[in-house]
């Protein structure tokens, strides 16, 4: 197989470029799986689309979307053909991995206050060291009065930090493994240092106050509240070149976003045009809110129903099995200072295109779906029809490890689906790298996916 750079496909980079600026908007603006929604929403109605609740009956060429709980949101375009004929499926997700307060999150140490924490996702804890924190998302009062917190991402804000050991005295934790250097319960949030009047917890108890005079809630309303710690850094333009993005949150926001750029240019499809952004999927798509949740099968039953005289199950089971489906997640690629943890010829490289992964999973295969062979050429021919440039990836060498992604729950409602997404460079650290055409060829590759 002849590997070529997918620049060479591109007559025009600022074409790419600036598609990209949307991107990085995104990535900025979207930080968290909430604030992605909302932001993905705002974009969604000045593109014309409109929420389902609101529709009693859908035609061809209609625009809708629902939104689930404030953290999980599916875009449809409405085809002129039959429902039960099947649609074409995009799956993304836009949760990250990250910091979470814990729900009793609050207390003094050494003249110090401090927020206990608990990681979501996969991460490297020592990465999470040293950087500075953004703290984001909700805390909802017994009342049910929901109040949005967001400390950090304007310029005026304090941030947040969680401290590392001074090479001087590392000595003995240089010695220990990687793995065991940093606990999870080592990463704890350095919230402020003045002591109050108070008794006694006079440092916890001045933050408690500022966080009463600020947003009027008390120290039990943690109990019920989302909060996330996440990288501070703006996503900026990376290289001499500016030809790719460093930036937290890539993983699965690039795919999020290419796929909602491609159903927003999708005017009058034949087949329906679904996109759906799920949360959850980094801690194994569980809940109301994950990929393998009824959500998604309820919106498509919604759909028919507002689509048809009548409605049946029987109607939703022919209408899913005929539908096709790319759960677009990130990919690894070959980094140039790992190369011993990916195979040559099966890896996928910067800036040779989306990757498609027939199948994902660990130890032979195991937890995937191995997308069939004759949807792999059905999608082959549609990406080379539409001069999309694209590689086939494999996520590291067999038995080095692996991982997976919301394709085998879809699969398994199934739909014929496969893996096609960005590859990246430091997946899960906290500043991700991807490449600009890479980013581009995965939002053509949605598109001609959506009209074929
Ligand atoms: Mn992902
Ligand atoms: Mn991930």
């Amino acid at each position: 197989m002849e590997r070529k750079s997918a620049w060479e496909k591109i007559d025009d980079k600022k074409t790419v470029f600036d598609f990209c600026k949307g991107y990085i908007k995104y990535l900025d603006l979207g930080k968290t799986e909430r604030l992605c929604v909302e932001y993905s929403k705002e974009l969604a109605e000045e593109m014309g689309f409109k929420n389902i609740d609101n529709i009693e009956k859908l035609e061809a060429g209609m625009k809708v979307y629902k939104i689930n709980r404030a953290k999980n949101i599916v875009l449809s375009v409405i085809g002129s053909e039959d429902i039960e004929k099947g649609f074409n499926l995009v799956a993304a997700h836009i949760d990250s991995p990250r910091l979470d307060l814990k729900q009793i999150p609050l207390y003094e140490d050494s003249n110090m206050a401090m927020f206990k924490t608990h990681y979501y996702g996969g991460i490297k804890k020592y990465q999470w060291t040293a950087i500075p924190l953004s703290l984001i998302g909700v805390i909802v009062k017994e009342n049910g009065e929901i109040v949005n917190v967001n400390i950090g991402e304007d310029d005026e804000d304090p941030v947040f930090t969680i401290s590392d050991l001074l090479p001087h005295l590392a000595a003995d934790q240089m010695e220990q493994k990687l793995s065991k250097a940093f606990t999870g319960e080592d990463l704890n949030v350095l919230a402020g240092s003045i002591p109050s009047d108070s008794e006694k917890d006079k440092y916890k108890e001045n933050v408690m106050g500022l966080l009463k005079d600020k947003y009027g809630i008390c120290e039990e309303d943690f109990i019920s509240a989302e909060l996330e710690l996440v990288p501070n850094f703006k996503a900026r333009n990376l290289g001499l070149d500016s030809s790719m993005i460093a930036a937290y949150g890539h993983d699965d926001r690039v795919c999020a976003y290419t796929a909602l750029k491609a159903i927003f240019d999708t005017e009058n499809p034949k087949r329906t045009s679904v996109c759906f952004l799920a949360d959850k999927e980094e801690i194994g798509s569980m809940g109301c809110t994950g990929m393998q949740s009824r959500f998604f099968e309820n919106f498509v039953a919604e759909m028919i129903d507002k689509l048809k005289d009548s409605y049946s199950e029987l109607m939703l089971k022919r209408a899913i099995s005929a539908s096709m489906c790319l759960s677009s997640d990130v990919t690894c690629a070959m980094d140039p200072n790992f190369k011993s943890v990916s195979e040559p010829m099966n890896s996928a490289y910067l800036g040779e295109g989306v990757a498609f992964a027939k199948f994902t999973g660990a130890r032979g295969k195991s937890s995937t779906s191995d997308a069939n062979a004759e949807f792999v050429a059905k999608i082959r021919k549609i990406l080379n029809d539409a001069d999309v440039a694209w590689q086939m990836a494999e996520l590291g060498k067999v038995d080095q490890g692996g991982g997976g992604t919301v394709a085998q729950y879809i699969a398994n409602l199934n739909m014929d689906t496969i893996d096609c997404g960005v590859p990246l460079l430091s997946m899960h650290a906290p500043y991700e790298v991807a490449s600009k055409v890479d980013i581009y060829m995965a939002y053509k590759a949605y598109g001609a996916f959506f009209r074929a």
